[in-house]
């Protein structure tokens, strides 16, 4: 069950603006079984300039998210509550309200996606110059400067910006593609990029080089970055924030380390238990139990507790609030200042292999 009360996310100092923000979104789907909630009345401030990383198991709700914020939900989804993305100049957009073309703008102009794997985002027969040339005409932008940009961003990827524009997409390694998406996506200068699982299908190397390409892109181009992904070490390195999602809310947040080597939250410990690192021998790695939820069939009470070490009567029955574990960091959960004892963390650094 979702909490009833909307929170916001606290920044560390404060005084870092707002750049776009979720106010108790949902999404639902209508099913014969019901209705299906697989966004429930989420609200998060990404702050300009940081980087938000979003993890999760599987099914937690973290693609919606990243489609919320675009007002991306495919019918017959059902998108409520509020997106709000503030230019920078003082003025804000409710991202909901725009018209077609509006929004159309907005995605490419101002807030940037790039989805998992890169095989869908490019027109077989069209080469990679083609997408950039094309991108910038409708757009109206001049394609002369546009095209020193995308020669500038493709070398900043580490890619031949000569071979690869001249490329069609399955000439192109997937690393290769999903850099030359990354740059695409850069090409009318956003100033959010938000990227769900892009290195998802790419091996531990690519995704480690990618990551690296990121951290520093996002610093020359004064990036907003939310990176979408299951897998909490992959980000832990790069991201400012973490947000932890379980059944279609976010259930912890807070500074990255904090996040990671502070959990708050008996299912951030167990997933941060659950994944490989550089710390953790592989058999002592401990899956977490159990599944996650149904949307059709949230479980009553904290959805947490079928699967929590933790849970009393208490916990099946009383939804938990999000509650300040100090440091601008918040979780949902009755016995928050119980769980570092009861659930000892794998690792004590924050390493990405
Ligand atoms: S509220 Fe209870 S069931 Fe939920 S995470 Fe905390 S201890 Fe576990």
């Amino acid at each position: 069950m979702a909490n009833t009360e909307p929170y916001r996310t606290p920044n560390e100092s404060n005084d870092t603006p707002v750049k776009l923000e979720l106010r108790d979104t949902s999404v639902s789907f209508s099913m014969d079984r019901g209705e299906s909630r697989v966004l429930d009345s989420v609200s998060m401030e990404v702050y300009d300039g940081e980087i938000l990383g979003v993890v999760g198991e599987s099914g937690s709700g973290k693609s919606m998210f990243a489609s919320a914020m675009l007002d991306a939900i495919e019918a017959p989804g059902e998108l409520t509550g509020e997106v709000v993305y503030h230019t920078g100049d003082g003025e804000t957009v409710s991202v909901l309200d725009l018209s077609p073309s509006e929004l159309r703008t907005l995605r490419w102009e101002s807030i940037a996606m790039v989805f998992q794997g890169s095989h869908s985002s490019w027109n077989p027969t069209m080469s990679i110059r083609g997408h950039f040339n094309e991108t910038l005409s409708y757009h109206d932008f001049d394609v002369g400067a546009g095209m020193d940009r995308a020669n500038r961003l493709l070398s900043e990827l580490y890619l031949d910006p000569e071979r690869v524009l001249e490329s069609y997409p399955h000439e192109l390694s997937g690393g290769m593609k999903q850099r030359a998406l990354i740059a695409l996506s850069l090409i009318l200068k956003p100033d959010v990029l938000v990227m769900d699982e892009p290195t998802a299908a790419l091996d531990l190397l690519m995704q480690r080089s990618i990551i690296a390409l990121l951290d520093a892109i996002q610093d020359e181009y004064d990036l907003t970055l939310v990176f979408i992904t299951h897998d909490i070490e992959l980000v832990a390195d790069l991201a400012d924030r973490l947000a932890v999602m379980y059944a279609f809310e976010i259930i912890e947040a807070g500074p990255a380390d904090h996040v990671l080597l502070d959990s708050s939250h008996p299912y951030t410990r167990s997933l941060v238990n659950s994944t490989p690192n550089l710390e953790t021998p592989i058999e002592k790695m401990q899956p977490i139990p159990g599944e996650a939820p149904d949307p059709v069939n949230v479980p009553t009470g904290c959805s947490y507790s079928p699967r929590c070490q933790l849970a009393d009567e208490r916990c099946r029955t009383e939804d938990p609030p999000m509650i300040d574990a100090g440091n601008a960091h918040e979780s949902a959960c009755h016995y928050v200042e119980h769980v570092d004892e009861e659930i000892p963390l794998s690792i004590t650094d924050v390493t990405v292999q």
